[in-house]
């Protein structure tokens, strides 16, 4: 299975919901790649019971990214089975599951190339692939990163547009739930992943794009200046 699965994935017939197939290069992540749209998306839920505890983290985090991206409703179902869904509890899982490939199929469905609404999967994932790529991956795990770049997001929506700082402990807490506790990333500095974002794919013209909330379901695509980036950044490295 494990070797007709790797075989799929190498011959690019397994894609995800998105149709984005993306090949790691040596300079960063994803940045060769097409979109191809799956006839078929399965989701093998009893597969999932074999992944070990990281990856299983990794995969929860972003489950926090779309419940927060989806909405109140959504944000508050995942706060309630946050438990479940660490104990691994089928029937969390598998509504889990098909919450999260609705939420996925409605927003790409709406926007195939990645030029609009679909933007928005990329919260947490500025801050998060730049982690990855100055620690180097394999150091940090993806979810990890992008845990610690959803932690940042609430922090800049707070200086940037206002939000609450009741949303930032919200969206801690909600990771905390889930296991996805905020290590330690003080042997890089922020020069480094602001450099580390700005040569991202994802960026345009210079200028820092970051999706901000202010609530859940309620996101917007910020543009933001490079010094104000570095400042937050440098403030929460000096909190950790
Ligand atoms: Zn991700």
């Amino acid at each position: 299975m494990r070797l007709l699965r790797w075989a799929a994935v190498s011959l690019g017939i397994l894609r995800s919901i998105g149709g984005k197939t993306g090949v790691d290069l040596a300079s960063g992540k994803n940045l060769a790649g097409a979109f191809w749209q799956p006839a078929l998306v399965l989701s093998d839920t009893s597969l999932l019971r074999s992944l070990p505890d990281t990856e299983w983290v990794n995969g929860l985090v972003e489950v926090a990214k779309t419940a927060l991206l989806a909405g109140e409703k959504e944000t508050v179902v995942l706060e309630a089975n946050a438990r479940h869904l660490v104990a691994r509890d089928d029937v969390a899982v598998l509504d889990t599951v098909v919450a999260c490939a609705r939420f996925k199929a409605s927003v790409v469905g709406d926007d195939e190339r990645e030029s609009g609404r679909r933007e928005c999967l990329n919260f947490g994932h500025t801050l998060g692939h730049a982690l990855e790529n100055v620690l180097g991956y394999g150091t940090i795990s993806h979810g990890r990163a992008v845990g610690l770049g959803i932690r940042f997001a609430a922090r800049l929506a707070e200086a940037a547009i206002g939000s609450s700082p009741l949303l930032t402990a919200r969206v801690d807490a909600l990771l905390d739930s889930l296991g996805a506790y905020a290590i330690p990333i003080g042997s890089c500095s922020a020069e480094q992943l602001v450099d580390a974002m700005l040569s991202d794919k994802k960026t345009r013209g210079g200028i820092l794009r970051f999706i901000l909330m202010r609530a859940p379901g309620e996101w917007e695509v910020v543009p933001l200046e490079v010094d104000m980036v570095k400042m937050e950044l440098e403030r929460m490295l000096r909190d950790e």
